[in-house]
């Protein structure tokens, strides 16, 4: 799926089109993984509530502040980027049973654009063990 981000740093809910591509696939029970194709994108499960987003994004501010330095930045300037995904990770593995992503209730999966804007592409792969 492709996604449009809207700001250098983000973080996008894309539960509903996970949901949309796991029911698309048939599959009714077994995994789900849900990937970025980008070396400046995450993917992460986490709660789509406005304060702690807000924080997580905080957080990654703190850990690897922009221009810090960076060997990256001589070549390319987004650096930051490069090293707050390699802390988020590049994919997330969820069960499926039931034809559904199996998540909890406070549960969301986010694109993270961590370079933003621009159009993204995340891959979701389903797997049967049936
Ligand atoms: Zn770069």
């Amino acid at each position: 799926m492709q996604v449009r981000t809207g700001k250098r740093i983000e973080l996008i809910d894309i539960t509903s089109r996970v949901r949309e591509c796991v029911a698309d696939s048939g599959v009714r029970n077994g995994i789900c993984v849900i990937s970025t194709k980008h070396t400046t994108t995450s993917i992460i499960v986490n709660e789509n509530e406005s304060g702690i987003v807000s924080d997580i994004l905080d957080l990654l501010e703190k850990l690897v502040p922009v221009h810090a330095g960076y060997a990256h930045d001589r070549i390319d300037n987004n650096a930051d980027s490069h090293l707050k995904a390699v802390l988020l990770g590049s994919s997330e593995m969820i069960p499926v049973a039931d034809g559904r992503p199996v998540l909890g209730t406070w549960q969301s999966i986010f694109l993270a654009e961590l370079d933003g804007p621009r159009t993204r592409e995340v891959t979701v792969t389903v797997l049967s063990s049936d």
